[in-house]
């Protein structure tokens, strides 16, 4: 059998594919990329169909954050010209969400910059979820808000968010990298309390910050291993005024073969195509959608995205649909309430590659393709929806 054959038979029964296969997804050749997206492609659609989930950010506290990461935009030091506010008033921020909503996003995400809410910051964004589910109180909310101390994430469930995020971002061996004051363990430490807290835990990573094949599969594994249920996978950014402003290291086709590999890992879960989709996949963004099941619609929280309705008219295209309010996002197994199941047998021994290893080629910096977001959340101009 071939190793995307057992991937994708792997990917319906849950199995997790070995270390080594999911190497060896990212070292398919370019002559191998529509089978891999096709293999995806099938586990995809056995948990998910063809529906596409929309998630709509909300800004609600922009930049001069402390911490030092270094891929962000509101880092310490940033140079990068975002625009600068404190906490949104809880109208403010509902209106931002009334445009994404308006457009069907069935999830808004509220987040915040800084290393960690205080309690009064959760007591503001619980009256901020009050704002926004007096409009609608269907829509799931996401808080992310960074490091949660004790008690926090069990008052955000109470408030009635659904979620928290907070990405794992790369692997524990790339941390230091990336950020030096905090680290890989108090990221996993706010995971594991938003999961204890019954929030629906949504951790993701950002690929093309300089790392390896090796760490793209540890970081995936570490999710698989958190147990959560949206994986956002982000493509690097490369803000200017940032140090990582020069880092364009991603194709493409490398885009894609990162999302069918985060799509082997964790087959059952919210598998959401997330920032740096236009200026990386570029005109391939309509092959990711039959790998993620999710996507962002419209701007992210320091730059813009293509056009909300570009969004929507790119889906209907592909020939996907967006998740009503109706439908449960995930299978069965992981709503609340879901029985435990026994743990999946180990993974059977590595399969050989697809096919020769990706010829390395030099992806062109496009610095242009950066713009800064302008409208919506913290300005007079309506939001992107
Ligand atoms: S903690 Fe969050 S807002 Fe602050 S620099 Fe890191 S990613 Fe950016």
């Amino acid at each position: 059998m071939s190793l995307l054959d057992t991937l994708s038979g792997k990917g319906l029964r849950r199995e997790p594919p070995t270390r080594d296969e999911a190497l060896a997804v990212l070292a398919t050749s370019d002559d191998d990329l529509l089978d891999v997206v096709a293999a995806a492609g099938r586990v995809r659609r056995h948990w998910f169909g063809r529906r596409v989930k929309l998630n709509y950010l909300v800004n609600l506290k922009s930049g001069l954050c402390p911490e030092d990461c270094s891929y962000c935009s509101q880092r310490l030091g940033s140079k990068a010209g975002i625009l600068t506010y404190t906490w949104l008033k809880p109208d403010q921020a509902a209106d931002a969400a009334a445009a994404g909503m308006a457009a069907g996003a069935k999830r808004v995400c509220l987040v915040a910059s800084g290393r960690g809410p205080t309690d009064r910051d959760v007591e503001r964004v619980a009256d901020t979820i009050a704002a926004i589910k007096a409009r609608d109180e269907d829509v799931e909310i996401c808080a992310c808000l960074g490091l949660l101390r004790d008690g926090q994430g069990e008052r955000l469930r109470e408030a009635g968010a659904h979620a928290y995020n907070h990405n794992l971002n790369t692997s524990e061996a790339q941390y230091a990298d990336i950020c030096t004051t905090h680290g890989f363990g108090d990221r996993e430490d706010t995971v594991r309390k938003a999961h204890d807290a019954g929030l629906s835990a949504c951790s993701g990573l950002i690929a093309g910050m300089g790392e390896t094949d090796e760490d793209l599969v540890d970081v995936a594994f570490a999710l698989r291993s958190l147990d959560v249920d949206s994986v956002p996978v982000n493509f690097l950014i490369p803000f200017e005024g940032t140090p990582l402003a020069e880092r364009w290291t991603l194709t493409p086709q490398r885009c894609l073969r990162i999302l069918a590999m985060v799509r082997f890992v964790c087959p059952d879960v919210e598998v959401r195509l997330a920032g740096g989709r236009e200026i990386h996949l570029r005109s391939l963004q309509p092959l990711a959608l039959h790998i993620v099941n999710s996507i962002f619609l419209g701007d992210y929280l320091t730059s813009e995205g293509q056009a909300g309705r570009a969004d929507l008219d790119m889906i209907a295209d592909a020939g996907f649909e967006v998740e009503g309010a109706d439908v449960p996002s995930l299978p069965a197994h992981r709503r609340p309430g879901a029985p435990q199941e026994a743990p999946l047998a180990d993974a059977p021994p590595a399969q050989a590659p697809a096919g020769d290893a990706a010829p390395a080629r030099e992806p062109a910096a496009r610095t242009g393709l950066v713009t800064l977001r302008r409208r919506g959340a913290g300005t007079e101009l309506p939001p992107n929806a």
